[in-house]
């Protein structure tokens, strides 16, 4: 049984005064779109009647077969505590329907629903916790985004020396007014570089909060004057800005299946299956965890981001897969690679099932690393059968082409035209001529 039914939307919007209502869903890269409707057009809308074009989407469908329908998914309603308080404006996040009444193959929440559901059929409920890291920026005097700020804060400090924690705190009231129970906001380790961490939640509210949050962040930072990004690495020389994703199974009645108190790192045998299976897949995945240009900037020694496929325990944050200290209910494994670039359905989706193949597959994964893999030499790496994360985007598209498993677990549609996408991406950046090249070759050459 759902949160609401569809006599309890009519009667908050009543109640609440909502004036419109938001129709949204999103498209293959993650791009909050929506349709807005008045009140007066609710019941339609409850109806599953409410259509759009679904060609003008970005990987989406062709001219010829665009009307596409939004059924929304009332346990989504919410209103915007941000917007005008009479004449309110609800939002419903929808699943893209086909004429005939099929689920669109192309909508990624409808991607990450199919492998909920396969999860589900094994006995297993994924719990997804992500640790949101963005920086706050000036605009110009034109209101363009621009990459400077006056801010010197470093981790965890305090006013004033941290000048945004009025807009920490005013982004932490806005989520709270809208479910999110937010566990803890801090500055991160680059000047004007923040993190707001939530409650973990199951896979679809998690990647539908994601969304949510990216969205609120953004809005309340223009209303201080400030740009809110979620870039990857917007500036060099300093960390970029990763979404680290920790997750867990449980059992229909709420237990951790991660935890083994007899096992000498307390993690049960389907955690280890679990860690191997993302070991084995995490290659090809990466171009969903880490889909832009600009990620694999992020990607490289020195910054706190991982570089190297090997897992640890708390301690070593340079690694790709860390577990937290923490144990009983609350054991899990942190993938530290994703960047809140990704489309959250699509890389949950991805994280999930590559996981769920572990344990299909009975996967073992490799000795934990004790050591800080960077200051290992290439010999030593190899020797530990140590390999690195693609560093480029063109080298995450070639990952992505060898694996078969990810198209079957994305489906035909979106693996090609996310493919697509991606690789007319790579090309456009390939055939720039950079500031940095000019720089270093104009003169010399
Ligand atoms: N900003 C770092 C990254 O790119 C992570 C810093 C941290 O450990 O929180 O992943
Ligand atoms: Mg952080």
């Amino acid at each position: 049984m759902g949160k609401y039914r569809k006599e309890d939307i009519f009667r908050i919007v009543e109640e609440e005064d909502v004036e419109f209502i938001r129709l949204q869903f999103a498209d293959m890269f993650g791009m909050i779109k929506n349709v807005a409707i008045t009140s007066g057009q609710l019941a339609k809308a409850l109806d599953n009647r409410c259509m759009f074009d679904g060609s003008a989407i970005e990987g989406f469908v062709r001219v010829e077969e665009s009307d596409m329908y939004l059924y929304p998914d009332l346990d989504t309603f919410e209103i915007y505590p941000w917007r005008p308080q009479q004449g309110k404006v609800a939002r419903l996040i929808c699943d893209v329907y086909c004429p005939d009444g099929s689920p669109f193959e192309g909508d990624p929440r409808y991607v990450l629903k199919r492998v909920l559901k396969v999860a589900e059929d094994m006995g297993y409920y994924f719990n997804v916790g992500p640790e949101c890291e963005f920086f706050l920026f000036h605009t110009d005097e034109e209101g363009r985004p621009t990459t400077n700020t006056h801010e010197t804060a470093g981790y965890f400090d305090v006013g004033p020396i941290d000048l945004a924690e009025n807009v920490r705190r005013d982004i932490v009231l806005n989520l709270e007014g809208m479910g999110f129970e937010i566990e803890s906001s801090h500055h991160e380790i680059a000047p004007a570089q923040h993190e707001v961490d939530f409650q973990y939640e199951k896979g679809l509210k998690a990647a539908d909060n994601i969304l949510t949050f990216k969205m609120a962040v953004k809005t309340i930072a223009k209303r201080h004057g400030l740009h809110a990004t979620f870039m990857p690495k917007p500036k060099a020389g300093v960390n970029g800005s990763g979404m680290h994703i920790n997750m867990s199974l449980e059992d229909a009645k709420g237990r951790n299946l991660f935890e083994d108190p007899s096992d000498q790192l307390g993690l049960s045998k389907l955690a280890y299956q679990f860690m191997a299976g993302i070991l084995a897949h995490i290659k090809s995945m990466t171009i969903l965890t880490n889909p832009l240009v600009n990620s694999y900037k992020r990607l490289i020694p020195g910054y706190d981001a991982p570089v190297y496929i090997a897992w640890s325990l708390a301690a070593n944050r340079g690694q790709l897969l860390r577990i937290p200290s923490t144990r009983g209910s609350s054991t899990r494994i942190e993938l530290r690679s994703p960047d809140s670039a990704m489309n959250p359905y699509l890389a949950l989706a991805a994280c999930l099932a590559a996981g769920l193949d572990g344990i299909k597959k009975q996967m073992e994964p490799p000795k934990a690393i004790r050591q800080n893999v960077f200051t290992m030499s290439e010999e030593e790496l190899k020797k530990e059968g140590i390999c690195h994360l693609p560093e480029t985007l063109g080298e995450a598209i070639e990952e992505f082409e060898k694996d078969d498993f990810l198209k079957a677990v994305l489906g035909r549609h979106v693996y090609t035209k996310y493919l697509e996408a991606k690789k007319e991406e790579w090309n456009e950046f390939r055939y720039q001529v950079t500031d940095w090249e000019l720089g270093e070759y104009l003169y010399k050459f």
